[in-house]
């Protein structure tokens, strides 16, 4: 028989709960708009009620849009923290999920969940290491590490890393509140909107900027590179649809490494070593999964 659980893909704009047993198997799905915590918070609990009976679910996994206090000896343990999103700030999640639903509850980051989902279900080759970028309406950096998502103080925030930026090329200021144009502010689908007055999707694909952008890209996957030294580099996102971005990053980050890390991954391989992702727009979702799973091996 198969085992189910509970997944939540908690996002600034939609909450998405699924039941599944692994991302093959779905049985059920109900999705609806990020509103207040009260009303969104008390539509995921009333779907699991009735999916706990009919599925006998195990545990449930949420990915989160963050900050979050992902610390067991906090007291806001499993709380949405300093979000800018307006009415959300300080949200418990975990402990509302546990007392209502009486499941053990897997709680991370978005993108520390989707970087599980792709090293358990995107890695045909094994890789032990991978950070997962989405660059979206943010940008967020998951790692994983050993099947481990990377926790420190509080959690990797590798969208707001600091990138360097030549004003004559690209004079706009950036997007993120508040550093202006860290890697969010500057690659961000907004930002992109901000600097053109339309979406980023109705730019041709020739457009230069998409050079400009790829250059920001490759400096974060050098960061990344040689800080975490990561087996694999995924890259997600609605951004990344335009797909003549990871050539240009690929050639971008071999230039700046300029021969440093002499790796055949990167040497000979760099176009499998940063690549989408193998679960295409499904890594967050599955992510969820994955975090639910993961208590199971605790
Ligand atoms: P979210 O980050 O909200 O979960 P997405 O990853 O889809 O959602 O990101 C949405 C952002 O991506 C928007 O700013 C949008 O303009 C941009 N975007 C979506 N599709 C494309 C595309 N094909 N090309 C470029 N940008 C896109
Ligand atoms: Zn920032």
């Amino acid at each position: 028989m198969m085992k189910y659980y509970g997944a939540i893909e908690a996002g600034g704009t939609k909450f998405v709960c699924s039941v599944a047993a692994d991302p093959e198997n779905y049985v059920s799905e109900i999705r609806f708009p990020t509103t207040t915590p009260e009303e969104t918070l008390t539509r995921t609990v009333e779907f699991f009620r009735e999916q706990k009976e009919k599925y006998h679910l195990s545990a449930i996994g949420v990915s989160c849009f963050g900050p979050l206090d992902l610390d067991k000896k906090s007291p806001t343990y499993g709380y949405i923290t300093t979000t800018p999103k307006v009415g959300w700030g300080f949200t418990e999640v975990v402990g509302v999920l546990e007392r209502e639903l009486d499941l053990p509850v897997g709680f991370d980051t978005d993108v520390n969940g989707a970087a599980l989902a792709e090293y358990k279900w995107g890695n045909p080759k094994g890789v032990n290491s991978l950070v997962y970028y989405t660059i979206g309406t943010g940008v967020g950096a998951g790692v994983v590490i050993g099947g481990v998502p990377v926790h420190g103080l509080v959690h990797p925030e590798g969208g707001h890393i600091l990138v360097r930026q030549d004003k004559e090329q690209d004079p706009y200021d950036g997007f993120c509140t508040y550093h202006g144009n860290c890697l969010e502010g500057l690659c961000c689908g907004p930002s992109i909107q901000a600097r053109f007055g339309k979406p980023a999707q109705e730019l041709p694909e020739d457009h230069p900027i998409w050079k400009i952008i790829a250059g920001y890209l490759a400096q974060a996957c050098v960061s990344q590179i040689c800080q975490i030294s990561p087996e694999k580099i995924v890259l997600g996102g609605g951004v990344m649809e335009q797909k003549q971005l990871f050539p240009l990053i690929h050639q971008e980050v071999l230039r700046l490494l300029n021969n440093y890390v002499k790796h055949p991954m990167i040497l000979e391989h760099i176009d499998e070593y940063i690549t989408p992702p193998a679960l295409g727009n499904r890594s967050g979702a599955c992510g969820a999964i994955a975090l639910a799973q993961a208590l199971d091996s605790q």
